[in-house]
């Protein structure tokens, strides 16, 4: 019985020891990691909360989403904690089909737009099959992501009629102290201004460009107030869109952004404290 005593003592021990070790080198960092993956014409953005938590918003078209996941996350973590849908076009959708088919996923966000993308429809009854928590988001909704880490949605204010699921589009604003991140999905001009006339605070440190770097988006007016210092472009080589369109590129320039783009630089990673940001740089 004393011998099991001792056991049980030097188990509590160990226990302790493991939990300082992870406090001062592992949970102690502190650090929000935000990932720009490299899943060639589409958007998929992954970001890790100082204590873990993960989020993935966007898929990219395919399989590749698995590809780019395995490079970032351990082999042994198969969940996600969250996943926002911006639209449902199938550059941005296709591949989490492939995510909720290989990982747990915790929670499934989007519009709710029904827009009629065969790989939509697949995507809601997954989500039902494996019962998976569904929610429709909206202009004012606060995403807390981890005690100081939120997401600020912006757009749309309510789901309007249109065939264009760009009118639909999910903006939001990633914030962890000083530190932001302008997530705008695939929004056009109409949106961005929009979002300049409600007066919204939109100044961030990173822009996730929106729409590849289409004509359609950018605008100065907008650039104007976001004052970004850098600017991310999702977007494959020779694409058939004319990706990025250099009247963007120039606009991006002239609002004193650094560009990045995943055709040249791939996987583009980002590491904030909440004080001040590091690009990691491309994989
Ligand atoms: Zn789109």
């Amino acid at each position: 019985m004393k011998k099991n005593f001792k056991y049980l003592f030097i188990l509590i021990l160990l226990i302790i020891a493991v939990l300082a070790w992870n406090e001062a080198f592992g949970l102690g960092e502190d650090k929000l990691k935000f990932y720009m993956l490299d899943i060639e014409q589409g958007d998929a953005i992954f970001i890790e909360t100082p204590s873990g938590n993960q989020i993935l918003v966007d898929g990219g078209p395919d399989r590749r989403i698995l590809e780019e996941l395995g490079k970032i996350m351990p082999f042994y973590d198969r969940s996600i904690d969250l996943i926002i849908l911006t639209h449902p076009h199938l550059d941005h959708a296709g591949g989490l089909l492939e995510v909720l088919k290989n990982y747990n996923v915790g929670e499934f966000m989007d519009v709710g737009d029904s827009y009629n993308l065969a790989e939509y429809g697949e995507l809601k009854k997954l989500i039902e099959d494996k019962k998976i928590k569904y929610e429709t988001v909206h202009r004012g909704l606060k995403i807390y992501l981890d005690r100081e880490v939120s997401l600020l949605v912006l757009t749309p204010e309510k789901l309007i009629k249109s065939d264009n699921p760009h009118d639909n589009n999910v903006v939001s604003r990633l914030s962890y102290g000083k530190i932001d991140f302008l997530l705008m999905g695939d929004a056009e001009k109409g949106e961005e201004l929009r979002l300049v006339q409600e007066g919204d605070n939109l100044e961030s440190e990173v822009l996730k460009v929106g729409h590849h770097g289409s004509k359609t988006s950018s605008n100065p007016l907008f650039l104007e107030k976001v004052k970004p210092e850098y600017a991310l472009i999702s977007v494959s080589a020779k694409n058939r869109y004319g990706h990025p369109a250099q009247i963007t590129l120039d606009n991006l320039l002239a609002a004193g952004a650094k560009i990045f783009r995943t055709d040249i630089d791939s996987i583009i990673e980002f590491k904030t404290d909440g004080n001040s940001l590091t690009l990691v740089g491309g994989k």
